[in-house]
């Protein structure tokens, strides 16, 4: 049961009632890993522990940069030179102490990714590398495991939810198929992207976590992307594809 303190400190959220104490509650017991403490990983993963997700699990073997402080909000000056999931993780126990954050200060792969996606409730994918984005999502699948992914470069961000526990949900295969997705691959670093797109659209995530732990809503359908520059949202259906590599078999 929620003391006296949690229930104030959660009274904005309780008082909704597709939340209500029960939503609450389920957040609490919830287990969100977030790969990648980066752009869209620190508004990710503030607003979830604000919200009162009681464990998260931040992963990430990046250290923060004076280049990262432009735009990944959960680092500061001060951070310099740690390793993100760290300081990231010392950012959100500072907000709120109830959340119970684990940090892995490695890459998420192999052995290591399988475990940790098999113990959470959601995956959120805060990655900008491909070859993560795939392995993610094969993890994901296996476990039968919601994945929200997010991507944001230069003035465009997208989003997509891929829920293996629906008949008909795709998976990132079906959306990126493998062979056309490699040579694309494009960084920030490389590229460039504007501050507050990467917090729009990791905010975009928490609300989808937010809503697949808590029981509130329903999932986001298809892709959605955001074109800085012209403020426009595009939607898109993205069908499951029968002969995708990852999902094609799954029932
Ligand atoms: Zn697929």
């Amino acid at each position: 049961m929620m003391d006296d303190q949690a229930l104030l400190r959660y009274s904005r959220q309780i008082m909704l009632p597709e939340v209500d104490i029960e939503g609450q509650e389920r957040l609490r017991g919830a287990h969100a890993v977030i790969i990648g403490a980066g752009g869209l990983g620190s508004p990710a993963a503030l607003y979830l522990a604000a919200a009162g997700v009681g464990r998260i699990t931040l992963v990430d073997a990046d250290h923060v940069e004076l280049s990262n402080l432009q735009r990944q909000i959960a680092h500061q000056q001060a951070s310099l030179g740690l390793n993100k999931a760290r300081s990231a993780q010392q950012r959100l126990e500072a907000l709120n102490p109830e959340c119970q954050v684990v940090a892995i200060e490695r890459h998420a792969e192999g052995e290591l990714l399988a475990e940790l996606v098999a113990s959470a409730q959601v995956v959120l994918d805060c990655t900008d590398r491909f070859s993560s984005r795939y392995a993610i999502n094969a993890a994901t699948q296996r476990a039968g495991v919601p994945l929200v992914s997010g991507a944001a470069i230069r003035f465009s961000g997208q989003l997509a939810v891929f829920d293996p526990r629906q008949p008909d949900s795709p998976c990132y295969a079906c959306l990126y198929p493998p062979e056309e997705g490699e040579d694309e691959a494009l960084s920030c670093a490389e590229s460039g992207v504007m501050a507050p797109l990467v917090g729009l659209i990791g905010c975009f995530q928490a609300v989808e976590a937010f809503k697949l732990l808590s029981g509130a809503g329903e999932a986001h359908q298809g892709l959605s992307a955001f074109d800085g520059l012209s403020g426009q949202w595009r939607h898109f259906q993205v069908p499951r594809d029968p002969a995708c590599p990852v999902c094609g078999g799954r029932d």
